[in-house]
C-alpha cells in the first residue's frame, strides 16, 4: 500500500506545480529588517519554530535575504543587535523559483543543493495599468515536495 502511494506520487510529481504545494506569502512566517534582535523578538522567532525566516524591506513581497536559526547561536539578546548587521554578515542568499514549474524540476533542483532547501515562488504580474513585475507569492520547501512524493502529511518535530 505504501509502495503504490509512493510511486503515484512519483509520477504525479510532473503533474503539479510549486504553486499547488507552497506556502502563501500571507501564511509565511517573516521578519522585517529594521527589526531589533532583542529577547522579545528572539522568542517570537523560537516560538515560530521555523529553521529559516526570510527577511523582507517594506512590503512582504520585498524579500532580501533569509535568516537561518543557526545564525543566532552567538547574539546576545541583551546586545539589542539590529537583524541588518547579522543579515550583512550571513547574507545567505534566496533562491526563486516560477510558480508553473513542476515538482520533479522543483525536486531535482533540491537535490542538487548549491541553492539550499527552500525557493521562493514568484509570478511575472502583468494585470492593472504599469508595467509587469515579479510578484512573490509562496515559498516552497523540500517538505512540501516529498510530501506530494509520499501522499502523506510529515509531521513536524
Ligand atoms: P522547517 O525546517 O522550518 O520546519 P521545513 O522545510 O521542514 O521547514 O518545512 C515545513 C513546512 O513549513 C513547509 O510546508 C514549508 O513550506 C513551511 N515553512 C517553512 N518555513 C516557513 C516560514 N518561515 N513561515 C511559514 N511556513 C514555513
Amino acid at each position: 500500500k505504501d509502495e503504490v502511494n509512493i510511486i503515484s506520487g512519483a509520477l504525479e510529481l510532473r503533474k503539479k506545480t510549486v504553486c499547488d504545494v507552497m506556502t502563501k506569502l500571507e501564511d509565511v512566517f517573516m521578519l522585517p529588517i529594521s527589526s531589533v534582535l532583542d529577547f522579545e523578538t528572539m522568542s517570537e522567532i523560537i516560538k515560530s519554530g521555523y529553521s529559516r525566516i526570510p527577511v523582507y524591506e517594506g512590503s512582504r513581497g520585498n524579500i532580501l535575504t533569509v535568516l537561518f536559526i543557526k545564525d543566532l547561536a552567538f547574539v546576545d539578546p541583551d546586545d539589542n543587535t539590529p537583524l541588518r548587521t547579522l543579515c550583512q554578515y550571513y547574507q545567505n542568499s534566496c533562491n526563486f523559483v516560477f510558480q508553473d514549474v513542476t515538482l520533479d524540476v522543483m525536486f531535482k533542483q533540491f537535490k542538487e543543493g548549491h541553492k539550499g532547501h527552500m525557493a521562493f515562488v514568484h509570478r511575472i504580474n502583468n494585470e492593472g495599468e504599469g508595467d509587469p513585475f515579479y510578484e512573490t507569492i509562496g515559498l516552497v520547501t523540500l517538505e512540501d515536495v516529498i510530501e506530494e512524493m509520499i501522499q502523506a502529511e510529515i509531521v513536524d518535530e
